[in-house]
């Protein structure tokens, strides 16, 4: 089997959130290959964890990547304030094209145009992907992954951090399917009793109260916070009453753009001005479309940089999602222009967790060498970007741990899915859940 063979037969799809399929990236053919390990989400370390526990993996992966997609160069971002717990990872690179780059300790580092950027100098085109600059990026995880894939080993089990109001915030490596609850209760319970949970990260993630949810191959993290938790409040309100709000009160100060990442880079993207055509009711839509459309969702607007507490965020990907709706395309501006303050104007992440009122959980997540034996897992049939897999096996049937229960539709985009336990299937509707026997 060669490589993209291996990695769909494993089932592999990227660990930095959209779970795009690896092997699509895996057959393209490029200049360079840049490893994120940025990790940028406040409180989530499972990227740092791995790059101390698997470097050689990690660079392992990034080998193979590079030899098939004729990449020359190869680049691992991540940030400078890890370097002394990089040594390992320094080792395995001895020997190869692939150099280190580090990163300034701000937010977001991660978002693929600011680290090809960062890593790179190349501008990714407005709506472009890193392909368009001879650039794929793959989170640090996946790259892991790819090298288990290269030895047969299929993508059954997932790092992740356990962090916020948790007796002992710690990364484990579970097995894909492992209930919420299950790794809360491996991290010792939470400190309070009533609680609800970033899922992946409190910028970009999704809230979530229901603990009974499996961990799938996209979660990078839990981030448990209190139910009274301001963050917890302010994500919880309906779309309607954050467009209501900023329809009154914006005041137009524009520091939402200011601090905008994308802005700074040189995109034309002005959450402002998508804030002010909200009071243009129906007849502004093809302006706002200008300003929203090459958001990255990454958060700050809403949590940092706005003075009122308003949601300019949710703003710009509720007029995505109308656009898209209706097949407005967008027709921004195309020139690229690094704003002259780029350097000077970046949000630390450490002025970041101020903001959102978490410094008191803002501590290490260190590995911790856990075996899990879940009772049963829960396997979703869409863990990915693409078409749900299909079922291949029937309720009744008994599973060994890393057989295929999903395959991909044929002639589709999509991702196998194997079986992360030894048990018998126990139901099968949009996921599949196995118990153990
Ligand atoms: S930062 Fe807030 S108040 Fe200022 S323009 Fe943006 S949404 Fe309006
Ligand atoms: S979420 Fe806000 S700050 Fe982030 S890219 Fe979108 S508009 Fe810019």
């Amino acid at each position: 089997m060669n490589l993209v063979e291996s990695i769909r037969s494993a089932g592999v799809v990227g660990c930095g959130g959209a779970g795009f399929p690896a092997q699509v990236k895996a057959a393209s053919k490029v200049e360079i290959v840049v490893a994120n390990g940025a990790e940028c989400e406040p409180l989530l370390h499972k990227d740092l964890e791995l790059m101390i526990r698997e470097p050689e993996a990690i660079v392992g992966g990034m080998k193979l990547l590079m030899a098939a997609t004729g990449a020359q160069h190869g680049i691992i971002g991540v940030k400078k304030k890890y370097e002394d717990k990089l040594d390992r990872i320094k080792i395995a690179l001895h020997g190869t094209n692939i150099a280190l780059k580090f990163l300034g300790d701000y937010y977001p580092t991660g978002d693929e145009y600011v680290l090809v950027y960062e890593t790179t100098k190349r501008l990714i085109p407005p709506q472009g992907i890193p392909l368009d600059v001879g650039v794929v990026v793959n989170n640090t995880e996946t790259l892991r992954n790819i090298h288990l894939a290269s030895q047969n080993h299929p993508f059954i089990t997932k790092y992740v951090s356990i962090g916020g109001a948790v007796v002992h915030p710690s990364t484990f490596e579970v097995p894909i399917g492992i209930s919420f609850d299950d790794v809360i209760k491996a991290a010792g319970g939470a400190t309070v009793s009533e609680y609800a949970v970033f899922v992946s990260g409190i910028m970009m993630g999704k809230l979530e109260t229901d603990l009974s949810l499996p961990i799938t191959k996209t979660i990078a993290g839990l981030i448990i916070l209190p139910t009274n938790h301001r963050l917890i409040q302010r994500k919880s309100l309906a779309m309607d009453a954050m467009l209501r709000i900023g329809k009154s009160a914006c005041d137009q100060c524009s520091y939402c753009t200011e601090f905008c990442p994308r802005y700074l880079l040189g995109y034309d993207i002005q959450p402002h001005k998508v804030m002010r055509s909200l009071s243009f009711t129906a007849t502004g839509e093809d302006i706002r479309n200008q300003w929203a459309q090459l958001c990255c969702a990454c958060g700050l607007c809403t949590l940092y940089s706005c003075p009122e507490d308003l949601y300019p965020e949710e703003t710009c990907e509720k007029v995505k999602k109308d656009l898209a709706l209706k097949a407005i395309k967008w027709n921004g501006n195309r020139d690229i222009k690094i704003h002259p303050i780029y350097d000077g104007r970046h949000v630390p992440l450490k002025k970041l967790i101020d903001k959102l009122g978490i410094s008191e959980y803002d501590v290490p997540a260190h590995f911790m060498d856990k075996k899990f034996s879940p009772n049963q897992v829960r396997l979703p049939l869409l863990q990915h970007i693409g078409k749900p897999a299909h079922a291949i096996v029937s309720i009744g049937q008994q599973v060994k741990i890393g057989d295929v229960v999903a395959e991909i539709p044929e002639k589709e985009l999509g991702a196998r899915i194997h079986s992360s336990i030894d048990g018998r299937v126990k139901t099968i509707d949009d996921e599949i859940v196995i118990e153990k026997v």
